[in-house]
């Protein structure tokens, strides 16, 4: 059996591993497209902030790790996936044949329509090679503009603030983060970094970049004009797909997958990135770009790829981010779902606030800015879908007596189950 696994990512690294330690004579070959050893883009940050070099991005330190485990790795970059034929096709023209074949081909950053985004000095900030580019222009004084404020933009904003340059945000949306928080939260998050001293435009597009006697001119919407050494953009990322045109698999903004990680045509799986899945909380299609999300599905498909009887649940939606060591999480159905209802804490002063979805007396979405220690029980909570029953009302009244809402409700589930 030949199992082939696109994309060294993550996902790609820990379904060869896994799939290695399941079917320990199979044939496993693993190809990425970046001339690097697999590496984490999650470390990009760290790297950024001089925290580590580039060789702690990747993902396994020892240099013959994938020869000791016989994982054949191939650069090359494909450029078509032939599903009949069983085949794929690099872009130097090599055929590479399959039995089985996992798509963890990541995603790639969103280039907005800008005049000016292909001139020197902008960059996205999503390769090793984008860190060297951007690690070389943000020196301490440097004038940098980072375009988009959502997940990665945060992560971003941190490393770039520790490398003491003149930072300033712009987000299109009303607020900081506003794909994954509510816009208390969003706002909390905006006036942190404020007194921090990044400069933040919310409800504000760049219109166009130009090249300026001292650097770029940036044209905001808000009438703005401001000179920078460096734009980055981090205006979203969307499922890598491109190249899969003629494959003949479901694909709508990511690959379908069932809950097996398998796609329509069914020795071809998915993981990571680029798929998209059913969201926990709705049974809805969603992209869900975050790291533990890849591993996890691409531990499903190793086990599926392998023989193994095992299904997802969904991905459930968890965000936890550090934007200049303010912590805020959201999870599941944060923004609240129709004919639900929520409860509410907030303390702008303290930069505290925790607010609680719930349908009935299932708790469905949570948001927290703040504090970490709810983290695990509202993911118990939301995941458990465990009936609240009087604990609801408990919660509607004190959002943080989470804790003794989950043991009760649990405790009562259990009994009730016995
Ligand atoms: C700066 C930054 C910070 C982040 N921080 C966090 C965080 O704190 N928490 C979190 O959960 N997530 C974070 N992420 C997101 C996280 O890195 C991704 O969710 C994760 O990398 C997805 O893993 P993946 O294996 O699906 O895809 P990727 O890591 O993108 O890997 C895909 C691989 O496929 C290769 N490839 C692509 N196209 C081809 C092709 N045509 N042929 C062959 N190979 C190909 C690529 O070179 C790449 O190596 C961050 C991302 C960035 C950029």
């Amino acid at each position: 059996m030949k199992h082939v696994i696109l994309g060294n990512g993550p996902a790609g690294v820990i379904a060869a591993e896994i799939i290695r330690k399941r079917a320990p004579h199979d044939q496993i070959v693993m190809i990425g497209s970046e001339n690097e050893p697999p590496y984490s883009r999650m470390a990009i940050p760290y790297l950024l902030m001089g925290n580590i070099s580039e060789s702690g991005t990747y993902l396994r330190k020892e240099p013959d790790h994938f020869d000791k485990l016989k994982i054949e790795q191939i650069h090359g970059k494909a450029v078509a996936v032939h599903s009949q034929a069983k085949n794929l096709e690099l872009d130097n023209g090599q055929l590479v044949q399959f039995d089985k074949l996992l798509i963890a081909t990541g995603s790639v950053p969103v280039r907005p329509p800008i005049p000016g985004i292909d001139l020197p000095g902008v960059h996205p900030c999503w390769t090793l090679e984008d860190a060297r580019a951007i690690t070389k222009l943000a020196k301490p004084g440097s004038r940098v503009l980072q375009m988009g404020a959502g997940f990665i933009g945060c992560i971003i904003l941190e490393a770039l603030a520790s490398r003491k340059v003149d930072l300033t945000v712009v987000e299109m949306g009303d607020r900081m983060v506003p794909r994954m928080m509510t816009s208390v939260a969003g706002g909390m998050i905006k006036k942190w970094v404020e007194q921090k001293g990044v400069q933040v435009h919310t409800n504000t597009k760049v219109d166009a970049i130009t090249q300026s006697q001292s650097g770029l001119s940036v044209a905001l919407s808000n009438g703005q004009s401001l000179e920078v050494d460096l734009v980055i953009s981090a205006t979203g990322v969307k499922p890598n797909i491109a190249y899969l045109k003629t494959s003949g698999l479901d694909i709508q903004t990511g690959i379908l997958v069932n809950e097996k990680m398998q796609t329509s045509q069914w020795d071809i799986y998915a993981a990571g990135d680029v798929t998209e899945s059913v969201d926990f909380s709705t049974g809805e299609r969603i992209v869900n770009a975050i790291q533990p999300n890849a591993a996890e599905q691409a531990r499903i498909a190793a086990i599926a790829m392998t023989g193994g009887d095992i299904e997802s649940l969904g991905a459930l939606q968890i965000n936890v981010l550090d934007t200049l060591g303010l912590i805020s999480s959201s999870f599941g159905l944060w923004s609240g779902a129709k004919g639900g209802d929520h409860a509410e804490l907030v303390d702008l002063e303290q930069y505290k606030y925790l607010r609680l979805e719930f349908l009935e007396d299932v708790l469905i979405g949570a948001t927290c800015v703040g504090s970490t220690e709810h983290i695990g029980v509202l993911r118990g909570l939301i995941q458990g879908k465990i009936p609240l029953g009087e604990w609801k009302e408990v919660l509607m009244s004190n959002p943080t007596k989470v804790m003794d809402a989950y043991l009760g409700a649990a405790q009562a589930q259990s009994a009730w189950m016995n």
